[in-house]
């Protein structure tokens, strides 16, 4: 076994730190890890993200900056940038937000004012915090007016976001979400944007690696502006990126740098820079299409085992289950699989009777066990484990989760993930 992985720098400083890196890497190792959001960077990745770049500060923009001794800095944003511009086909990308949230802000400070109207979908529709949520700044300093799924399809109703896109006239329109099994309809999205006079945001924070792999439509040339994280399904470090044409440049770099940060993250923006050359690679269309060939045979094991799926299956890398017929909470039964090796989380589903804090619903995604290499003929065990692991939770039967973590290890062991083998 080649974990944990040597740290011995760590390990002689802070051995306390050190055995906390070890036990997560082990337990990233033997876990099914099915959170949508989440994935597996590559070794190449991890070591980018952790170098000396870290030490350097560098406000402003490649040729533009505010600290001298850019040399080697401006060459590394200059290529995450081309980079970025060439695997998503846009004019002009901004690699420095420090997350999707503060990517999101940057493009209301863009093109908003505080009292504005704005629109996106509603969170416990599958929306974001960032798109107008009430708990959310976006929320508090824009008035945020919200469209959602219909509850007989699970699909968004263009009807309703068109007539409630006339009727508010709001600045920005966000589309895209965290919890959206099917298809963004980005010409859609667009023409009503256009019609209403707002600026249409693509916020492909979650299938921004389909879209490079070419396994979900692109938001290009139909959204304004693209929001994304970089650490979803592209597989890269925890960051974001912001792209638009050249028209918008102007307004999204400010926005981003002075309007909402200061010095960017270098040691991020190189690991960005790996992840996109990683992208760029064949290898990764054949990645992009087995999450989505994975997602959608993992759906139709579970519909065989009488589980309830909104929208009724998947296009994309996410399935959200509602556990309604099944008789057991959402949380309860992500509490159970998480003991049982299997990571879940716990979501409201559309309509969501529950609290969003106790709701009805589990969201699970097929990013990471691709990237171990686990394919179609393996998503019957996963079906079944998690068959079993709700019945278990149901039922209170620890020894049955102990049984399924088990049999998990005994997979994963197989499909070693891509950065925790020691090279
Ligand atoms: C994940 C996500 C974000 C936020 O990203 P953080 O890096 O967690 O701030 C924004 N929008 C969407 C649609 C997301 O899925």
């Amino acid at each position: 076994m080649t974990l944990p992985l040597p740290h011995p720098a760590l390990s002689a400083t802070d051995p306390e730190l050190a055995a906390l890196v070890g036990a997560e890497e082990q337990l990233q190792a033997d876990t099914l890890r099915l959170i949508p959001s989440e994935n597996y960077v590559s070794r190449a990745v991890l070591e980018a993200s952790g170098t000396v770049l870290q030490n350097k500060y560098s406000e402003g923009y490649p040729g533009r900056r505010y600290y001298e001794g850019q040399q080697n800095i401006d060459k590394i944003e200059r290529l995450a940038i081309d980079r970025a511009k060439a695997l998503f086909g846009v004019e002009h990308a901004n690699v420095q937000p420090y997350s999707g949230s503060p990517a999101n802000l940057a493009v209301y400070l863009a093109f908003a004012e505080p009292g504005d109207t704005v629109m996106g979908m509603a969170l416990p529709m599958g929306g974001h915090l960032t798109h107008g949520w009430g708990v959310s700044a976006t929320g508090r300093w824009f008035q945020g007016v919200q469209y959602g799924v219909r509850q007989d399809t699970g699909l968004i109703d263009f009807d309703e976001v068109r007539e409630l896109a006339l009727k508010e006239r709001p600045k920005i329109i966000f589309c895209g979400g965290t919890a959206l099994p099917r298809t963004i309809d980005f010409p859609a999205f667009a023409e009503i944007a256009r019609e209403s006079g707002a600026v249409l945001v693509a916020d492909v924070a979650h299938i921004a690696g389909l879209i490079a792999g070419g396994a979900h439509p692109s938001p290009v040339p139909h959204a304004d502006v693209i929001s994304t994280t970089t650490h979803k399904t592209l597989r890269g470090p925890r960051g974001a990126m912001l792209m638009s044409r050249e028209e918008h440049a102007k307004a999204l770099d400010k926005a981003v740098f002075p309007g909402l940060q200061g010095g960017p993250h270098n040691q991020t923006t190189a690991a960005i820079a790996v992840a996109l050359h990683e992208a760029a690679q064949p290898s990764f269309r054949d990645y992009a299409r087995a999450v989505v060939a994975n997602a959608r045979a993992l759906a139709d094991e579970l519909l065989a085992r009488g589980f309830d799926l909104v929208s009724g299956g998947t296009d994309n890398h996410l399935i959200l289950m509602d556990l309604t017929p099944k008789d057991v909470p959402g949380k309860v039964a992500a509490k159970a699989l998480d003991r049982a090796g299997i990571v879940v989380n716990y979501n409201t589903v559309p309509y969501d009777p529950r609290k969003p804090f106790d709701p009805s619903g589990v969201r699970i995604g097929t990013p990471s066990l691709t990237s171990r290499g686990l394919g179609t003929q393996h998503m019957a065990a996963v079906a079944e484990w998690i068959d079993r692991g709700v019945t278990a939770a149901g039922a209170g039967d620890e020894d049955a989760l102990a049984v399924i973590r088990a049999e998990v290890a005994e997979l994963m062991a197989a499909f070693p993930a891509p950065g925790l083998i020691a090279q």
